[in-house]
């Protein structure tokens, strides 16, 4: 079978299984290379790596957009479980290929150390072990994504509890909050038996590659370079000395505007000054196109970037049943367009949620002006700097008739986000204090103490909250965080750059336009330089000390501040 010639599109991998995708690698693995062919060579497997990712990450939007379909769901599973992880296996073998050619420029330095360190810790025996985790994954999907809960006689999808969560009477608040938390509940056991079987697997992924531990693995398999593990606990401690303090400080004057003797977990949504939650937008069809406004207004170039996601169908953004829960933003490679994936029920959280993944989708524009496709993710500590620095860039264009929001509201919906920043860093925090007690202690396979654990963390970092009576809701919480499951110690990186973006922020105050035009000097870079030098370029530097954070923090609480005095008014 010839094979030289690649497939012009990737829908010619959609329904392919791996024997479809193995000669083209077959092919790449045996074609002579020299100086003068390496070049070419380069680029034809870069643009395979293109057509089969973009073909799983067309099944796996599919998917998630319709997650009772069968079909679909066979189509997401044969990539996610048996092309993709057998796809990572050829690409190290043609990694090492590159490694031993010699062949080196500045522009690929990023990529020959990544591929240096994928060498380092591959090993065949851990190939059927991460197919399985896959399967574990789609596992807690299947779970959480037909979950439904009874309101009013109705059958709703969890992210339908939103606004209730939102309501003005606290009664509903309760019960909303009662009931989104029950499912899980029920679940426990369930969940927490998935989970004792992938912390085995990943605890024996990380020995067969020579590691202690799963926390020791994860360092080199997510290209964490520039900081370790010292540096996450170090910023643990950062936030509980920095940010638990100003996050207690702030309920408190959320506790005192409300007029209640203690604050529940229920009473944390509620806009205290106007009273009924806000509704920003009406249907999908307004969210997308007052977005696209907003950007134009921030940055025209960013406006029709948006314009080219809503002409192309690269947006799902409302909550139907049957869809996954949460939101991401999907890259497809060989097109070189992002697609934006999102549960909406016309909250001031989903225009945060949309801002966040629109920052990715310029990102995934910007970086694919890079020519090979390593050269253009960088990790998610700079992922997540562009979109969240996005979520605060945006935030001065969000008014009306452009935006979403009359004056008055834009300021209380502005306050929200700002304390969101703040509860958001202490949630971060404890996830990631408590995966990586779940992988280091020893413990972490037992059910009991992991859920024990987790109750300590929550205790240390998050004040100002009574819980009493609540110890199962408590709990449930972290079965409901699908990065512990499906995306082990993604978290930190959330935290990282949500201090890089208050920079941008802080930058931004100074001299708006000059802040975006930075931003978008770091995103074109894509993953061609290290991680400072990304975050420099952006105008930010990596931070995870306690005077760094506290600095920003403090910038934070004046403008909360500020903001709640012209509330009051
Ligand atoms: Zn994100």
């Amino acid at each position: 079978m010839t094979v030289s010639v690649l497939p012009q599109s990737p829908s010619a991998f959609s329904k392919a299984t791996w024997d479809d995708v193995a000669p083209y690698f077959d092919e790449l693995a045996t074609r002579p290379i020299d100086r003068s062919t390496i070049e070419g060579w380069l680029r034809a497997w870069s643009t395979l790596e293109e057509l089969v990712t973009e073909a799983a990450a067309r099944a796996m939007i599919a998917y998630t957009i319709e997650t009772s379909d069968p079909t679909k769901e066979a189509d997401h599973l044969r990539f996610s479980t048996e092309i993709l992880p057998r796809m990572e296996e050829r690409s190290v073998e043609l990694a090492r290929r590159l490694v031993d050619s010699g062949y080196a420029t500045p522009a690929l330095k990023t990529t020959l150390d990544r591929f240096r360190t994928q060498i380092e810790i591959f090993r065949d025996a851990n190939v059927p072990i991460f197919a399985e985790l896959e399967e574990h994954s789609a596992r807690y999907q299947r779970i959480t994504g037909s979950i439904t809960v009874e309101w009013d006689g109705a059958e709703l999808p969890l992210p339908q509890l939103q606004p209730f969560l939102k309501s003005p009477d606290r009664i509903i608040r309760e019960r909303a909050f009662r009931a989104s938390s029950r499912p899980y509940i029920d679940r426990r056991d369930q969940l927490a038996a998935l989970f004792d079987k992938m912390y085995r697997l990943r605890m024996r992924a990380a020995r067969n590659a020579g590691f202690a531990n799963f926390r020791d693995y994860i360092f080199p398999a997510k290209f964490r370079f520039d900081y370790t593990p010292a540096d996450c606990e170090r910023f643990h401690q950062a936030v509980e000395t920095a940010v638990a303090p100003a996050v207690e400080r702030v309920l408190e004057a959320r506790r005192q505007r409300l007029g209640l003797e203690v604050l529940r977990p229920w009473d944390l949504a509620v806009d205290p000054y106007r009273g009924k939650a806000l509704r920003p937008f009406a249907d999908a069809a307004e969210f997308g196109g007052k977005a696209r406004r907003v950007f134009e207004r921030l940055d025209p170039s960013l406006g029709s970037k948006f314009q080219v996601m809503l002409e192309e169908g690269l947006l799902d953004l409302e909550s139907r049943k049957g869809k996954a829960p949460g939101g991401y933003c999907e890259t497809l490679h060989f097109s070189g367009r992002p697609f934006i994936f999102m549960n909406a029920v016309g909250l001031v959280d989903d225009v945060m949620t949309l801002l966040h993944e629109a920052g990715h989708a310029f990102h995934a524009f910007a970086a694919h002006e890079q020519p090979l496709i390593w050269q253009r993710h960088p990790g998610s500590e700079a992922a997540e700097l562009a979109s969240m620095s996005m979520e605060l860039l945006a935030a001065p264009h969000l008014l009306q008739p452009t935006g979403y929001f009359a004056p008055e509201d834009a300021q209380s919906a502005w306050l929200e986000h700002l304390e969101d920043i703040l509860l958001s860093l202490v949630h971060i925090a404890s996830v990631d204090a408590f995966q990586t007690w779940i992988y280091t202690s020893g413990q972490g396979g037992d059910a009991d103490a992991r859920d024990a654990a987790w109750l300590r963390l929550r205790a240390r970092f998050e004040r100002g909250v009574d819980w009493s009576g609540l110890g199962g809701e408590r709990v449930a919480r972290w079965y409901r965080q699908l990065h512990i499951f499906m995306y082990p110690f993604y978290y930190i990186e959330y935290g990282i750059a949500q201090v890089g973006a208050l920079q941008v922020w802080r930058n931004s105050l100074d001299d708006p336009a000059r802040a975006v035009a930075r931003y978008r000097d770091a995103l074109s870079l894509g993953a061609v330089r290290s991680l400072p030098e990304i975050y420099r370029t952006a105008g930010a530097r990596l931070t995870f000390d306690v005077e760094g954070i506290r600095e920003l923090v403090d910038l934070v609480e004046q403008e909360i501040n500020r903001v709640r005095e012209g509330l009051k008014e």
